[in-house]
């Protein structure tokens, strides 16, 4: 499994940094982001480091969407983005390939019902 010990994403992968973990299996990682920019707004990782999506091979990217998917279904937001960022000009920050799931909170969408956090 490829890592990078100077990478903040692998490093919450191992435990070093703490982080809210949603959800794990032995190629992937999906926590709460850092700095949401909506409620229940997280990250889902490979554990296999690469900096953009055509740096993990196909076998490490699977799961990633259908967790994804769970991950919004969980939220209970009906409306939700996932976005992946790929280079500085496609607005990356972190160099370690991450889709977040972005809930779009709505007053109907009963947003905390069955978040595994809560
Ligand atoms: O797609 P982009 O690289 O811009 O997003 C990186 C995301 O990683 C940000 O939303 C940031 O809040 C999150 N982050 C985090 N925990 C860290 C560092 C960054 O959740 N320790």
């Amino acid at each position: 499994m490829a890592t990078d010990a100077n990478c903040i994403f692998c490093k919450i992968i191992a435990g070093k940094i703490p982080s809210k973990k949603l959800y794990e299996t032995d190629k992937t990682f999906a926590f709460l982001d850092i700095g949401p920019i909506a409620p229940k707004h997280c990250l889902v990782i490979p554990k296999y480091h690469g900096a953009k999506l055509t740096d993990i091979p196909d076998e490490h990217l699977q799961e990633l969407l259908p967790i994804a998917k769970k991950l919004a279904k969980a939220s209970g937001a009906e409306q939700y983005n996932i976005l992946q960022n790929n280079g500085r000009l496609a607005h990356q920050q972190v160099d370690h390939v991450h889709f977040h799931m972005i809930p779009k909170p709505s007053e109907e969408s009963g947003l905390v019902i069955g978040w595994p956090t809560q």
